[in-house]
């Protein structure tokens, strides 16, 4: 890389080091200190191995490089913590360690191109992208309040549906994950995950709320997430489950999307 260009990102680093981390505090809210400094160090890596134009690079797309790196190391993490849980006999999921990031590209391209076992944030992923190919917003917000813990009652009382509508809804949606869970589960522990134990086993709870509030498995895709901070508030409150995953529940990574969009303009 040339000399130029290496100052180049020398001196972008020093205009937007503190910008970043504000994003990724804001994305990643359960990261210390040191986790961030250790993401913006490989970004100034990134930067400084002259794979990157910095005539076509702007915040907004180095953003979200950085931000996929993190949610390709959160993976990886479920996936040991997942493997951890399927070989001990307790019968107790861990939390992944995210202490010590290591965050490194190549690790992180290598993981993804041998992974062959289906994750739990993997099948909410299809799941949720399955429901947006539909169109039924009702359906993916039914879920998601499910899977973060809210009780029938509590999602008939917050959205103003009938008991029975809510069953129906959410036994409809349960169908169409387990068909998903079904489609490609290598070593069974998402098959076991969602089908009826995790009701029995307070820790499996913790695993899928983990997946969808700090891997962002419940995510709406990039589209919906634009269209849905260029709406008025009227017609966000349509978006059913737009509305609930950002406004009510507060996804932070969709938060961070939002503060990358004002930064942008
Ligand atoms: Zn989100």
């Amino acid at each position: 890389m040339s000399s130029d260009n290496a100052l180049y990102w020398q001196e972008w680093i020093l205009k937007n080091r503190s910008k970043l981390a504000s994003l990724l505090r804001t994305a990643f809210p359960w990261m210390e200190q040191a986790t961030v400094d250790d993401w913006l160090q490989h970004t100034i890596t990134l930067a400084l191995e002259g794979q990157w134009d910095p005539a076509s690079m702007s915040l907004r797309l180095i953003w979200k490089i950085i931000f996929h790196d993190v949610l390709d190391w959160l993976r990886r993490r479920e996936r040991e913590s997942l493997t951890a849980f399927g070989s001990s006999s307790s019968g107790d999921w861990q939390p992944p360690d995210m202490r010590h990031p290591e965050p490194h590209s190549a690790v992180l391209r290598r993981e993804k191109e041998t992974r062959r076992e289906k994750l739990v944030s993997d099948v909410l992923r299809d799941f949720t992208r399955d429901s947006e190919r539909r169109g039924a917003a009702r359906e993916q917000e039914i879920m998601e309040r499910s899977l973060r813990g809210q009780s029938r009652e509590q999602i008939a009382e917050a959205t103003g549906m009938t008991m029975n509508n809510v069953y129906v809804t959410l036994s409809r949606a349960r169908g169409r994950l387990m068909e998903h869970v079904s489609r490609k589960d290598v070593n069974q522990t998402v098959f076991t995950t969602f089908h009826g134990e995790a009701s029995k086993h307070g820790s499996l709870v913790e695993l899928i709320r983990w997946t969808i509030e700090v891997a962002g498995a419940m995510c709406p895709g990039d589209d919906r997430i634009a269209a849905f901070f260029k709406a008025g508030d009227a017609d966000r409150q349509t978006m059913n489950d737009l509305w609930f995953h950002i406004v009510e529940a507060r996804c932070p990574l969709c938060l961070a999307a939002e503060k990358i969009s004002l930064e942008a303009t």
